[in-house]
């Protein structure tokens, strides 16, 4: 049983991006501790429905929507209902309520390179990040995480490798992963709902077979970006800067199952891992009490039923999105960035049914090899790279869509 807290000890909570899978999996978990959790803010791009039916529920003290309309909307609706959440709009507002000084944890589950600005509006005002936007690391790994040091924040990965890693890494820090006896990582994939298909057949996907996923329920943009394996490559990106890991150091394993979320190798041989049933609320409610244990609601794993659990190497002639992300993390500089810009603009053409599904690496490879890589050195600068490769993305598109 967990001690009973004070609610006046209660955390703030922002939960940023409250609509989406990781959102709604994160409020099922703070429901389950209302004595140790307070929701302060929530928001959503524009699904404002979503979004009055949790404020309903939770009684937030801000809402906020990206675009004016859909906030003018909500505040009429919260207003009718004799509601004392305040409406908000913007990306601004975002970094508000991720930066408020009454906010102790942000939950930073908005898709996309839309969550880095609250991300890092989070990491300077030196909050509890519970980082479930990998998108944040691969644009701008070296920058989040000077901010989220210099601005003294405790970052907690929810990506659920990532958590996995995180759980049993050693708790010190170092440049080297060979200094605190580490050799590598080793990071899990499901493989996706394609992990047998052939060239032809995947060349033939449709939109509804790809967001049919064996594992796991997740947004639609993930979705897609785990059956090309690029989910695994911005991990990949991601494994790197959390861990200060070298290329070299971040393996992939295919794993059926899903039941091994990833592991660490150290130098004498011992490999941990960490396991459980495929549920976002087991890392979730890891970072929300870190670094005590909270119940999460999930399920006990039945090693049983389970009965096996299955390994093989990713195929990267069939799933050339993964060695890409490689490519782009082994280029450095600006090259994470420019990969995930063209990675978003890929997969949204493929959910409107303008590619193939081969389509996607071919037209990130494409953007890719002919930017110029640059240092990264700020985020104005960031943001200039992610308008110019959705730019040549959307060119690419202009060609062959
Ligand atoms: P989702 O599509 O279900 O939800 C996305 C949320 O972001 C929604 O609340 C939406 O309103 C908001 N949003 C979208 N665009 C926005 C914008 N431009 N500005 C502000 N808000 C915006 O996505 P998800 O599956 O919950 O994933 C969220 C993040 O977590 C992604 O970065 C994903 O890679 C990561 N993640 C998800 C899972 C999972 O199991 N779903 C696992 C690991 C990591
Ligand atoms: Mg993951």
């Amino acid at each position: 049983m967990l001690k009973s807290v004070n609610p006046v000890l209660a955390k703030n909570v922002s939960v940023l991006g409250a609509t989406g899978t990781i959102g709604l999996h994160t409020l099922d978990v703070i429901t389950q501790h209302p004595n140790r959790f307070k929701v302060f803010a929530l928001t959503a791009n524009t699904n404002v429905k979503g979004l009055f039916a949790l404020c309903v529920s939770y009684a937030p003290r801000y809402a906020v929507m990206l675009h004016a309309t859909a906030a003018n909307e909500l505040a009429t609706q919260l207003k009718a209902i004799g509601s004392s959440t305040v409406v908000l709009h913007g990306e601004e507002s975002l970094c508000y309520v991720a930066s408020h000084e009454e906010v102790d944890t942000v939950m930073a589950a908005i898709v996309g390179a839309a969550g880095l600005h609250p991300a890092m509006a989070a990491a300077k005002a030196g909050k509890r990040i519970l980082l479930a936007n990998k998108e944040t690391l691969v644009m701008a790994g070296n920058l989040f995480m000077q901010a989220v040091s210099d601005g003294g924040a405790t970052l907690l990965p929810i990506d659920s490798e990532h958590n996995a890693i995180f759980q049993v890494m050693p708790r010190q820090r170092s440049e080297q992963l060979s200094q605190i006896g580490v050799k590598r990582v080793i990071l899990t994939a499901s493989g996706g709902p394609f992990r047998n298909a052939s060239l032809d057949e995947l060349k033939a996907v449709t939109r509804a077979q790809a967001l049919n996923h064996p594992n796991w329920v997740m947004g639609p943009k993930i979705t897609v970006d785990s059956a090309s394996l690029m989910n695994k490559g911005l991990e990949v990106i991601e494994a790197h800067w959390l861990f200060n890991a070298l290329p070299n150091q971040i393996d992939v394993v295919v794993h059926p199952q899903s039941v091994i979320h990833s592991m660490v190798e150290y130098i004498d041989g011992s490999v941990l891992a960490q396991l459980g049933n495929p549920d976002m609320r087991t890392p979730i409610a890891y970072g929300l009490g870190y670094p005590e244990r909270l119940s999460s609601g999930v399920s006990s794993l039945d090693l049983l039923t389970t009965s096996r659990l299955d390994f093989s190497a990713p195929d990267l002639e069939r799933f050339p999105c993964l060695r890409i992300a490689y490519d782009a993390l082994n280029l450095g500089g600006t090259a994470p960035a420019i990969l995930n810009a063209a990675n978003e603009v890929a997969v949204a053409a493929f959910l409107a049914e303008q590619i193939g599904f081969m389509d996607i690496p071919c037209m990130i490879e494409t953007v890719l090899l002919a930017a110029s890589i640059e240092q990264v050195e700020s985020i104005a600068q960031l943001v200039a790279v992610d308008a110019m490769a959705r730019q040549h993305a959307s060119d690419w598109l202009s060609v062959h869509a």
